[in-house]
């Protein structure tokens, strides 16, 4: 279902549940097209203080890794000493949200991966098309935000 951008009737809930509803779909979609490709989870690309390179999340999808926390009944994770993604797992060898991983997390390519020579680049941007109206229609100043400033954010909500 699409929204008119311009109708303020469609409550902000209603908004929210769909755009949740449809980030779910666009993640699914994404695991989907790369399944063709593995890694050896080394987690090397969760080493963001060290890669340089941070998922850039929608509000959604951040949105939905506090629900995920929620349900498993866990706090936010602390900032790691060593700059890895706070999802991971005390050893840092494994994602703790990997179900409801970002969609930076399950398109990543690092020198280490395997599979078919050409990447699906246009699926990638149809569906990263996807979360952004989807997003646009939940907040219209919805922006991408990297993991980490969401984090800071969300354990110091002075941050914004
Ligand atoms: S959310 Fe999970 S997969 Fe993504 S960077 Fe963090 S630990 Fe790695």
């Amino acid at each position: 279902m699409k929204f008119d951008p311009d109708d303020a009737e469609v409550p902000e809930p209603v908004r929210r549940k769909h755009a949740l509803a449809e980030t779910r779909q666009v993640l699914a979609e994404a695991s989907r097209a790369f399944s063709p490709w593995s890694c050896p989870s080394t987690a090397e690309c969760c080493q963001l203080g060290k890669t340089g390179r941070p998922p850039w999340l929608w509000p959604t999808e951040w949105t939905l890794l506090l629900e995920r926390l929620k349900r498993d009944l866990r706090p936010l994770p602390a900032v790691r000493a060593d700059g890895g993604c706070p999802f991971l797992d005390p050893a840092g060898l494994r994602c703790t949200v990997y179900e409801d991983r970002p969609f930076g997390c399950r398109t990543f390519f690092c020198h280490r991966v395997k599979g078919p020579s050409a990447q699906p680049t246009f699926e990638t941007n149809d569906l990263l098309h996807q979360l952004e109206g989807a997003n646009l229609e939940w907040q219209e100043d919805a922006e991408p935000r990297p993991l980490p400033q969401w984090h800071a954010a969300a354990l110091d909500p002075a941050r914004g």
